[in-house]
């Protein structure tokens, strides 16, 4: 329970809390296994399946969706820090102990999920790899690295061909804002965009759920609110600050949206700017984005182009008030495109905004479904199979 006394302090309430932030679930479970590539994978094969950050908010989904879409898991090693070594994590019913990660750990997992940080990436996943372990990483340590494939499966998933055992996902609002995007730039061919994002608390770690959570209620109680993640209060607030602030002025994130987004469109010129916000919402980020096309654009043909698109889901009806917003778009495969207009400051210009889940779509989902397609490609077998052969 929530201490009663008044000035309690956040960081022991984190400390000592043990479940899930309730927060973090979505209101509807909407996993579909017709979004997965389930029904195209060899169910013949069953990999060693290895999660690097388990007990953390990436590595808590990852965990629910290998069960949901029923991934050929046949046997799984969950990983995090010292301090988690030994807890109980739940999957498909049954208590998996959490093993402290560390050099040699791979030697028998097939595929490895890293969902950790970039300290623990740089320092682990070239053992992995030693170890013959495919590993796919959500970290930002090597997404810009050219031997590192920089990958979401309905974008540019040819890409998985190139990898050297290392294939990274992008950045939370780099997926979300892409998944509006990409159709368009298909349809109109893409020239600059600028964009401003509502980034979910989430997308900084299970912690900083807690943290909102937390400041909410010592806010209904008249407490004092204290944080300890995030640069400021959250909680009734918004802070134009995700990541630190580099010498330009933009911050980390905005500079990753910039460079990942030119990556996996490969669009190697295109101009960016992005102002990255955190707002105090608890799952799904939302972007809301000004692109400008080489072609003439209109609001009928981009509605046409995001609805044929298989990463997007077109919420799109002013005359209703229907546009996706955070808590529709939580849990949920695709992103919400709506909001689509005319620019009004930008020539062949279209205004829209994407609601999508950081933690599937910008995380969890595109890491798993890459394994999905090295599967259904063929160029994921599990070890024991190959050394049979
Ligand atoms: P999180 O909730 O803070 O979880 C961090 C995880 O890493 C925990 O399992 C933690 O284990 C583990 N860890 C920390 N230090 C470790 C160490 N030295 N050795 C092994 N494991 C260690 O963070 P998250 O939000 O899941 O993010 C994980 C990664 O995904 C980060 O690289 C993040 O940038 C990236 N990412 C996150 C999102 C998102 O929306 N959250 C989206 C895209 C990418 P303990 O519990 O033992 O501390």
């Amino acid at each position: 329970m929530f201490p009663a006394r008044m000035n309690w302090s956040v960081e022991a309430w984190i400390r000592t809390r043990r479940t899930r932030s309730a927060g973090l679930m979505p209101r509807a479970e909407r996993v579909l296994l017709n979004d997965s590539q389930y029904e195209s994978m060899d169910k013949t094969a069953s990999f060693t399946v290895g999660i690097v950050g388990a007990t953390g908010a990436v590595g808590q989904e990852l965990l629910r969706l290998l069960e949901a879409r029923r991934f050929p898991v046949g046997s799984l090693r969950l990983f995090a820090s010292a301090r988690s070594a030994g807890r109980k994590v739940l999957f498909a019913g049954q208590g998996v102990s959490v093993e402290e990660a560390r050099p040699g750990v791979f030697a028998q997992v097939d595929v490895a999920f890293f969902a950790a940080g970039g300290p623990v990436t740089r320092a682990l996943a070239p053992d992995a790899v030693k170890a013959g372990c495919l590993v796919i990483d959500k970290s930002s340590a090597l997404r810009l690295d050219p031997d590192v494939p920089l990958v979401i499966p309905e974008i540019n998933p040819e890409a998985i061909r190139s990898h050297k055992g290392i294939i990274a996902c992008p950045n939370c609002s780099t997926a979300v804002a892409l998944m509006g995007l990409w159709p368009l730039h298909r349809r109109f061919g893409l020239k600059r965009y600028i964009a401003a994002t509502y980034q979910s608390v989430s997308g900084a770690g299970a912690e900083a759920v807690q943290e909102l959570e937390a400041q909410v209620l010592a806010h209904t109680r008249g407490a004092v609110l204290q944080h300890k993640v995030l640069p400021h209060q959250i909680a009734f607030n918004v802070l134009p600050q995700v990541d630190s602030f580099g010498p330009n002025g933009y911050t980390g994130e905005e500079t990753k949206m910039m460079h990942e987004s030119r990556k996996i469109t490969g669009l190697l010129e295109l101009p960016v700017s992005v102002t990255c916000v955190r707002v105090p919402v608890v799952r799904a980020h939302s972007v809301a984005i000004h692109a400008e096309f080489e072609r003439p654009v209109s609001v009928e043909a981009a509605r046409e182009a995001v609805a044929a698109f298989s990463g997007a889901e077109l919420v799109d009806d002013p005359s209703r008030e229907e546009y996706p917003t955070p808590l529709d778009f939580s849990g949920k495969a695709k992103c919400g495109v709506g909001r689509i207009r005319l620019d009004t400051a930008l020539s062949n210009g279209l205004a829209f905004w994407v609601s999508g889940d950081n933690l599937w779509k910008g995380a969890a989902l595109n890491a798993l479904q890459i394994a999905e397609l090295m599967i259904r490609d063929g160029l994921l077998r599990p070890k024991a199979a190959l050394a049979a052969v």
